[in-house]
Parts: C-alpha cells; structure tokens; sequence
C-alpha cells in the first residue's frame, strides 16, 4: 500500500498547495503555495501536513510510516530548485523550519532559521558568500534558535554570552561584532550547549532537520501553545503544519534587509503601504526591538527597487485576497522576497474603514463588507473613546477588562464612590481587587481599576457586565488603601486627583484626558445601514425615558421593547407619592396616593410616545418590590416621616413589614400587581390616556402592554382583565380608538413550560433573559460575584450566563416557549430584552430560535444590528476565506 500524502512541494512557480487547504497545510504553508502559484517570489520549500503532526502525536513522537521518505524526496527536489546540497562543504543548503496551525497563534510555536549548518558547511557560506561575518552570524543565530526549540536551552543564556561580547568589545550593536567576535560567540555557544546537555551541538544536518521537525511537531503541545488554545477556544486535535523552506537572506549586509508590511494602514484604514524594515537583519530581528526599525516608506529610497517590487506584490495580494494582508519580506542584496502572507488584524475603526473603501472599490460587496466587520469590534467603536487628537502618556498598562476609556477622580472605596458619585462628582474606583461588597462602588463610578486579577476577575467580570470601562491587573501600580493613593513610576497619585483609564487597551494615564461619545456616522453608518438590508431579526430598545426615546430613533432602531415605568418614580417628587402609596394602609390610601403619580406617568408616555412616531412601544407594568422606594438608614427614615407627616414607627412597621428573606423571588412583578391591582389601574388608566390623546391630535401610537413575572395563565389572565377594562373605559370617555396588544414577559421556567396556555390569551411574548437566568440556573445575579469568577476561571462554566445566553439550559426554555407559543397563537410576536438583547453571540441565537426581535440599551444598537446581520449572512452563504483568520 502506498504511504499517505504527508508533504506537500512549492517552488519554481508551483504548487502542489492552495490558499483553500488551510486545515492540511496550516495558514502560513497554505498562502506559500498560494503566493507561489501567483508567481510571486517566495523561496521554495515544502509543507509537512498538519495530519503528519496528528499522527505523530498518536505515534508518541515517532514520525508516520512513509513520511521521512517524502520529506528525502522533497529535499532533493528543494536542491534542485537551489542549486545547493544540504550539508555541502561548499555549496550548502539552508532552510528555515517553521510550524503553522490553521490559524495563526502567534508566538506559541517555534521556527528554526539558517538549519543546516555545521562547522564545515559556515566556510563554505563565508566562501560563495564571500562574506564570513555573515555566515557566521547566521550560523550563532541557528545555534542560538536550534538549542531553544529542539534541546529545550533557555535563549536567555546565548543573550548573555552575545551581551558579555559586546561588552567586551566595546559596541553597542549585534551589526558592530566582527567576523572574529562571531566566531568566538559561536565556541562559546557550542561549549554551553555541552555543558548544559552533555553532547555535542549536531552536526549532521539531516539529523538537525529530522529533530527540528520532532520539536516542531512537539510545540503544538507544548504549556504554552495548550494555554493559548484554551483562551481561544481551538480545538486541541488540529495539529501544526510545518514548513521546511530555502533560507534568504537579509544579514547579507546593506543591501539586504528584513521587514514586515500591512497592505493598508492597521490603525486607521488608510489604504497606505504600512510597516517597518530593518537593514542587514534576519527573522524577527525588527519586532525584537533590537535595532530601532525604519517606516517602510524610508525603503523608497533606501532600496528603490526592492520598495516597488513590494508595493507592487502587496497590492496584487490584496486584490486576490480581497482584504488587508500583512505579509513578511526580506530583502537578499537586492532582490525581494516575501515570506508570508496573512489576512492582517485591524482596529475597530480600521476594519469599517476598510470594509467600506473595498466595497466602492468593488474588491468586496455589501455583504462581505458587513461580515468583515465583527459585532464585538462594533460595540467598542460605541463606547467613550479617547480623543485621537489628544496627546496621551501612558504609566502604566493593565489588562483591557472593559471597553471603553473614563476618566474621574482616584477614591479607594467603594463607600467613598458612592457617595462622591451622589454629590455629582465623577470619580474612577481604585481598588487592589474588588468584590461582591464593591458593586455598588462599582455602579456610582465612571471605571474601575484593579492592581491584581485577570480578564475573568470579579472587577472584570462585573465590570463588563455593567458595561463599565475597567482596567484590572494592573501590576504597575501599588495602592495604599489606608493612605488614599496609589504610587505608579514614582508618581503618587492621591484621593481626588484625576486620572484617566482606557479599557480598550489596558492604559493609565495621569490627569483628565478628553473623550469623545460615539456616534453613528460616516462610514459606520453606512455600514449599519448595509446590515439592516440583510438583518432578518428585528432590534428595538430598551428604553425608559424620552431622552433614551430619542436615542432609540437617533440609532434607527424599530421600536421599544421594554419601557420600565418604575425608573420614573425614582424622580424627586414623584418618589414621594410613590412613598404615600407605599405607607397606605388600605386600598383608598394608595389609591389616592397614585392619582398623584397618575398625571407624570401619563406625560412621561405621551413623550415618549411623541418621539417614537408610532412605533411599537412596550410598555411593562410595575415590577420591582416595593422595598426598593423606601430608605434605610435611622436618619432618613426620620426625615423621611417628618416630610410625610406620620409617626416614625409608622413608618417603621411598614418598612419592617416590606423585608423579605428573598426579595428577587418574593412580591414582585404581576404578584404585586395581583395584590394591588390599583397599581395596574392606575398605569393603564395613564397608557391610555396619552395614546387617546395622541390619537386625538392624529398622531399614530401603538402601545403594547406588559406583564411581568408571569408563571401561570390565571396570573395573566387576571392582570389582562383590568388593563382591558381600564382601555375600554378610557377609549369610551374619550371617544377615540387605540390599537394595542397585551402581552407578557416570559421569564420563569414554568411560563416556558405552559407558553401554549399562555399565549392562547397573550397577545406577545418578550423573554426576561436576566430574569429567565436567575430562575433557570437558580443563581441570584447580585450575589453571583462571589463564584461566577471562579466558575469561568475552573471552565464549570465556558461564558458568564448573564452576558451570553446560555444556550443548552436557557436557550433551550427559549426555543421549547416559542414553539408551544405559536403552536397556540400562530404568528405570535416574540422578543427579548435584558442585557442579552445587545449581545452579538446572544442576537445569533435569537435568530435561530425564530425571534422577531431583540431589544438593548440605545448605544448598543449596532451591535445587534451588525450581529443580526450575520446570522442571517453566514447562515445563507457559505463564505470562502483565503486569507488566514
Ligand atoms: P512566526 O510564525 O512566529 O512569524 P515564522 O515562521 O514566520 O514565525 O518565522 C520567523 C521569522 O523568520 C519571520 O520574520 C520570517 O520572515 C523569517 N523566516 C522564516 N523562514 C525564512 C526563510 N526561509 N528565509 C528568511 N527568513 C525566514
Ligand atoms: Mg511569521
Ligand atoms: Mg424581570
């Protein structure tokens, strides 16, 4: 039986590859073939397929049968191509060996430069080259890169002994060492790895490959590469290409070089040649930073020839590829070679720039322009960001927890944050780590920063949560909670003193730096516009005012789905009628007290109405407990009873009687509804009303009215009599019709179980996901900061369930509600609202279900928007990338 297909040749214009055999010849191997195929200049080589790694890890090490044979085959042709042998005295071949999975994972795996030579083969270089400080550079460097990646020496010990020559010498630069130095630092290699590992370093270079190959093979499961895989969620079964390839080289003196290059301009989008060179340099020398490197533009004149070739090549890349490439090249005297090629990662801003230039361009349609933007990367483009234009000094760099930048004064506890934030001061929360104590802290403050913890931190977690900016981990820092400051650089920053936190990248800064709010404009409304023609699922908003009212039409959302009237009582004088209603002893009391609150609400809808021109808007019935409205403290218990004009002990029973031991699943929602049915009354009579009125000045309403917390039908149904009651009445006394619809928050299992009962008399459903969580998992939110962060950090759980919908628990509640729901009412509207509403991973899974809609805040309605776009996108095409992702 013939020996499976193991390895895989490019060179000479051909390839046995194409860019679309990723998944057996990994990213980097995949786009050599490719670009050789195009004819551009890449040294040729061969590609060693990822299923040879696979085997060989089932094989404990040991290479699969037929597989070396080929690699003997694909080494000949390789001398060929060349005009060089492996292990010649005179003519030697060199190659890299370089690993590549199917996607990049950068820095994880290892790549050996210059294999091949030995004490011999150096002379031979030194004498075709006629150049021996460059051979034996190249050759320090192998045994520098050999001994790291295959005998497991640590570089710092070779970095030490290139130092003490350098020193000795007098010189600052690796370019200043002379063939002589080189030649010493090369016996002093050699003498540490027989020191360290007992043998000799390898001369025989077929032996060097057949071991670099081994560790290549071996890095995939190296801590390292294992960890990274885990944080990105990519399977552990993939295995890595490796790439053995004809060596170039640009430490060739002046004429050569080595550089890295993006198509376009990775920060703005502007379609420039972009990047950094380095003369008489080899391999990762210029992201090292061991030589300040040059801007590509300075090549122009530099290497003329070589810069045109370049900007040549990367255009014709870009065009095959339709997208930003970034690519590596070296210059070799003169001449140009590109040595990888990959789709390049790109600001937010860069990418709808981007996006938008190739569509007019016509290299991509709309729809791959939408697709080429990521909705994570949208919702960072809607948060506070720092003035471009401003002139930013960093101090210190932490963890990017939670997008978005802040800036406000430093206090050190959580008490200290909410009581400046209730004196209207902004102020960032510093703490060393924060915990279920600090969320209030948390809440009153613009950001968070953290000198200990990681992305999965409390501070992190919650942070994200609330959408705060937050910068946690920061290790730079050094907090004195006692004293009120914070040492950073030898800087001490204290109490009240200003500073600026940006969760996007992880950066402090000193002082009060201008921010800029997002808006929808430019090319990111364009591209927003281009995903409502292909979005299915409809997005409304979460909004509870007639400011977030405008802010629902300013971000061309379809409607509200969850206007939450108890926000409006929070206000000064209303939260004292709300306060009469709650002290009332009997039925009349509170009756009497909500007449009050009866006028507010009704101009509050009509508002909010107004702005809305006629979209739906769902209006959701009174749902927190009542303890909520009351205060707490002795003091203003007191003052508060002194405004009211009744007895502190009053006031005192009622509020003792309003305790409960389980306030998230005790009497709320339509329980206190059912209880108190003025309640219901009174918000109805107050819906009503405004739209009549709206009605009668000829403007178009549609109200659709909420009942929260239902778990059985009766609760529905009784909640639905009055609210038809109390509309009928109002319609009737003011002699015009309003269409509306009654409906209900599905947000406990047991309305999912019953949803076919439910909706035979409910005319919608919009899913409670906060709510539906907390009830299906049986984890009260407020408290779940004391293990949700553990949970993430052990993977019990893959994904806080608060911020993505859990799909095999939750989702599934979902998707068996809608199915009974429709099954009794055919054509029945269903949303969601709740955070999730604006989550890109969570729109998806809305889509799937069927669901007509999601709901968000305002600022979150591109996201969903550009999610709910591919959904629909990615489940129609099947989208080909060639570039690597
Ligand atoms: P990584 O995946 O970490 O970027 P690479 O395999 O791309 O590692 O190689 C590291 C560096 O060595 C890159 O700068 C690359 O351009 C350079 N390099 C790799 N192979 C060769 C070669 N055959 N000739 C010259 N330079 C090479
Ligand atoms: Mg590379
Ligand atoms: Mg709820």
């Amino acid at each position: 039986m013939a020996a499976k297909k193991y390895v895989y040749f490019f060179g000479s214009g051909r390839a046995e590859g194409t860019a679309r055999m990723k998944d057996l010849l990994g990213g980097k191997g995949s786009n050599l073939a490719e670009m050789t195929n195009l004819k551009i200049p890449v040294p040729p080589g061969f590609t060693i397929s990822t299923e040879a790694c696979v085997e060989s890890m089932k094989l404990r090490g040991k290479f699969p049968a037929g597989m070396w044979t080929q690699v003997e085959k694909n080494l000949a042709k390789l001398e060929k191509a060349m005009g060089l042998r492996f292990g010649d005295r005179n003519a030697p071949l060199l190659v890299s060996v370089r690993s590549g999975a199917r996607v990049s994972m950068p820095g994880m795996m290892d790549t050996v430069l210059n294999l091949g030579l030995n004490d011999q083969a150096v002379e031979g270089l030194a004498r075709r080259s006629q150049d021996p400080r460059f051979a034996y550079d190249s050759y320090r460097r192998f045994i520098q890169m050999f001994s790291n990646v295959v005998l497991d020496i640590s570089i710092k010990y070779f970095e030490e002994i290139l130092e003490k020559r350098k020193r000795e010498r007098g010189v600052e630069l690796d370019t200043e060492l002379t063939t002589a130095d080189l030649q010493e630092v090369v016996r002093r290699y050699k003498a540490l790895v027989r020191e360290r590992r007992g043998r000799e370093f390898p001369q025989d270079p077929r032996q060097q490959l057949r071991q670099a190959v081994g560790a290549v093979f071996g890095s995939w499961n190296n801590p390292r590469a294992i960890k990274y895989r885990e944080i990105h969620r990519l399977p552990h079964t993939w295995g890595t290409a490796v790439n053995v390839q004809a060596m170039v080289f640009g430490n060739m003196g002046e004429r050569s070089g080595t550089g890295v290059a993006f198509t376009r301009d990775p920060g703005t989008g502007e379609k420039r040649l972009f990047g950094e060179f380095l003369m008489n340099a080899q391999g990762e020398d210029v992201v090292a930073g061991i030589r300040t490197p040059q801007s590509v533009e300075k090549l122009r004149q530099v290497s003329p020839k070589a810069y045109q070739e370049l900007d040549r090549i990367c255009r014709r890349l870009e065009k095959h590829y339709r997208d930003m490439q970034d690519v590596e090249f070296t210059i070799q005297d003169g001449t140009l070679f590109l040595l990888q090629t990959r789709t390049g990662k790109r600001t937010p801003t860069a990418a709808v720039r981007m996006a938008v230039d190739m569509q007019r361009e016509g290299l991509i349609d709309k729809r791959l322009a939408v697709l080429r933007v990521d909705p994570h990367q949208v919702e960072i483009l809607l948060h506070p960001m720092l003035d471009p234009k401003a002139k930013v000094e960093r101090v210190a760099r932490g963890l990017p927890a939670s997008p978005g930048a802040a800036v406000g004064q430093a206090v050190f506890t959580a008490e200290e944050a909410e009581a400046w934030a209730a004196r209207g001061e902004k102020v960032i929360l510093v703490r060393a780590e924060t915990s279920a104590e600090d969320v209030g802290g948390m809440h009153a403050a613009q950001g968070i920063l953290t000198a200990r913890g990681g992305m999965t931190s409390h501070a992190a977690v919650v942070a994200r949560g609330m959408g705060k900016p937050c910068v946690a981990g920061c290790g730079d820092i050094s907090i004195s909670e006692a004293e009120r400051s914070f040492l950073v650089k030898g800087r001490t920053v204290k109490e009240s003193d200003w500073i600026t936190i940006d969760g996007t990248t992880g950066d402090l800064m000193l002082g009060r730096l201008p921010l800029i709010q997002p808006e929808l404009s430019g090319d990111f409304a364009r591209l927003v516009k281009w995903a409502d023609d292909f979005r299915k699922i409809g997005v409304r908003t979460n909004a509870d005012t007639p400011t977030d009212a405008a802010a629902t039409m300013d971000f061309e959302a379809e409607g509200i789905g969850l206007c939450r009237t108890e926000h409006m009582f929070f206000v000064e004088d209303r939260i004292t009628a709300m306060r009469e209603m709650i002290v009332a002893d009997d039925a009349e009391g509170r009756r009497k007290a909500l007449a009050k609150l009866l006028p507010m609400q009704r101009s509050d809808f009509k508002a909010i109405f107004e702005r809305m021109k006629g979209l739906p808007v769902i209006i959701r019935i009174f749902d927190p407990p009542l303890h909520e409205f009351l205060p707490k403290t002795a003091h203003e218990l007191q003052s508060l009873a002194a405004d009211m004009g009744i007895p502190l002990e009053r006031l005192e029973r009622k509020v003792q009687a309003l305790v409960e031991s389980n306030p998230m699943l005790g009497h709320r929602g339509c329980r206190l509804a059912i209880t108190y049915p003025e309640i219901t009354e009174m918000q109805a009579s107050a819906i009503f009303e405004a739209a009549c009125q709206m009605v009668k000045e000829r403007k178009k309403v549609l109200p659709e009215v909420m009942v929260p917390l239902v778990g059985t039908v009766e609760e529905f149904r009784h909640q639905r009599a009055i609210i038809d009651r109390v509309a009928a009445g109002v319609m009737r006394k003011s002699g015009v019709k309003v269409p509306y619809q009654v409906g209900t928050m599905i947000e406990t299992p047991r309305a999912c179980l019953v949803s076919d009962e439910i909706a035979a008399e409910a005319e919608f459903f919009s899913f409670g996901t906060n709510d539906l969580t907390q009830t299906t998992f049986g984890f009260s939110r407020d408290d779940a900061g004391k293990f949700l962060p553990q949970y993430i950090e052990e993977g019990i759980l893959q994904d806080d369930p608060f911020i993505s919908i859990d799909e095999q628990g939750v989702g599934e509640l979902m998707a068996l509600s809608v199915r009974k729901g429709r099954s009794a009412r055919k054509g029945l509207e269903v949303g969601i609202c709740g955070e999730h509403g604006g989550d890109p991973r969570s729109v998806e899974f809305c889509h799937r279900t069927g669901l007509d809609y999601v709901s968000c805040s305002p600022y979150r309605v591109p996201v969903a928007k550009m999610a709910g776009a591919h959904a629909a996108l990615k489940e129609k095409v099947k989208i080909t990338v060639l570039g690597e992702k």
